[in-house]
């Protein structure tokens, strides 16, 4: 599970994790909306690293040269609008949409097993956090339990299968990418087949995270449900 970061933290971390389609990313963002913390995708991060592996046509079985690439890419996030939204660049390119397609996706799974990928993009994940100011929301797979195993807040997101492969075929509709059905559902199943048994950071909810399954809840309840136990773990913490 890789070595922690234990030390005492200045800026308050809330750590969300889970599988795909569980609805981490509108939670995350709308949870640091509402905090005035900074938002970090973690996905976005690997996913650009394997954008870039695709764009410069790296052999993508040979972990040296996507550590290199890990290592050299500088991503950079603009600061989230009022309305949720967030642009990403690598290497001052905007990849924003193109780290969203079922080929990238499919190709980050692959190589964020890597622990030579992973070694590089969790230290600036660390990196990232503990500059974020008064606090950050980082949402990703391993965040309560590699990157901020001392996070003030760990929740870990769920859904079933189904209800998540369809919000993700909604959402590859609604950005006018031809999908279907079927296949969305069988390629999600192989990238948290990957994730969950990959030897490094697997995908595993954290021994002392909240677990919250999102079937059938609204996005509003999952983020007030999330704000009424930030509030009471940093009460808990001027106690
Ligand atoms: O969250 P998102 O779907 O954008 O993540 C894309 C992929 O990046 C995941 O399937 C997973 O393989 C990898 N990932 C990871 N660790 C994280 C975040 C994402 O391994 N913290």
């Amino acid at each position: 599970m890789g070595r922690g970061h234990r030390a005492p933290l200045l800026t308050v971390i809330i750590a969300i994790d889970g599988p795909a389609g569980a609805g981490k990313s509108t939670v995350a963002r709308q949870v640091a909306a509402s905090l005035g913390y900074t938002y970090l995708d973690t996905g976005a991060m690997y996913r650009s690293v394997a954008w870039k592996a695709i764009s410069a046509s790296v052999d993508l079985a040979v972990e040296q040269a996507l550590e290199d690439i890990a290592r050299q890419l500088n991503i950079r996030f603009t600061a989230l609008t009022s309305d949720g939204k967030q642009q990403v660049f690598a290497d001052d390119e905007e990849v924003t949409d193109a780290i969203r397609t079922p080929e990238v996706s499919e190709l980050t799974s692959r190589i964020s097993a890597f622990p030579a990928v992973r070694r590089v993009v969790v230290e600036q994940q660390r990196r990232m956090g503990q500059m974020a100011g008064k606090g950050v929301v980082l949402e990703g797979r391993d965040i309560g339990t590699v990157v901020f195993p001392n996070a003030h807040l760990k929740i870990f997101l769920t859904a079933s299968p189904e209800e998540r492969a369809r919000r993700r075929f909604d959402e590859l509709q609604s950005r006018g990418l031809a999908a279907d059905f079927a296949q969305t559902l069988a390629e999600q199943i192989a990238r948290d087949s990957r994730d969950t048994y990959r030897p490094d950071s697997p995908l595993v909810a954290a021994d002392d995270a909240v677990q919250l399954s999102t079937d059938g809840l609204s996005i509003p309840q999952v983020v007030t449900h999330i704000l009424g136990l930030h509030k009471q773990c940093t009460a808990a913490q001027h106690d």
